[in-house]
């Protein structure tokens, strides 16, 4: 592996493009999953260095999909980095209770974004 793998879970093209587009210039590599269920599997088979987890998804939501992940012994402490839309609702509570490390608020600057993941998981040498 050339570099250190984020996996990402968004049902959104657009959102995921965005991340896309931000990590390209970086040194990460990037996997992708549109599902709880997409999201939980690959957490648990490739075992990434940090997530960034969707709230909002279809069927199942990003809080049960980081529970699912948090049972896995080998997954408690890896990063994860919740992506909320309603920070005042108090999601951002609850997301930390569902085993985020940290969450950002929809909307947000990419820039933002690619900080908290450098903090949480450095990129290393090139
Ligand atoms: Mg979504």
């Amino acid at each position: 592996m050339s570099g250190k793998t984020i996996l990402y879970v968004e049902d959104n093209e657009l959102n995921r493009k965005i991340v896309r587009d931000l990590l390209k210039r970086t040194t990460y590599v990037l996997s992708e999953a549109f599902d709880c269920e997409a999201g939980v599997a690959k957490a648990l088979a490739e075992k990434p260095g940090l997530i960034l987890m969707d709230i909002q998804l279809p069927k199942i939501s990003g809080m049960d999909a980081m529970r699912q992940i948090r049972a896995d012994p080998a997954m408690a402490a890896t990063p994860i980095i919740a992506i909320t839309s309603f920070a005042l609702s108090g999601d951002d509570r609850k997301a930390k209770a569902a085993g985020a490390t940290d969450y950002l608020a929809k909307p947000y600057s990419p820039l933002d974004l690619l900080g908290l993941i450098r903090k949480l998981l450095p990129e290393g040498d090139k």
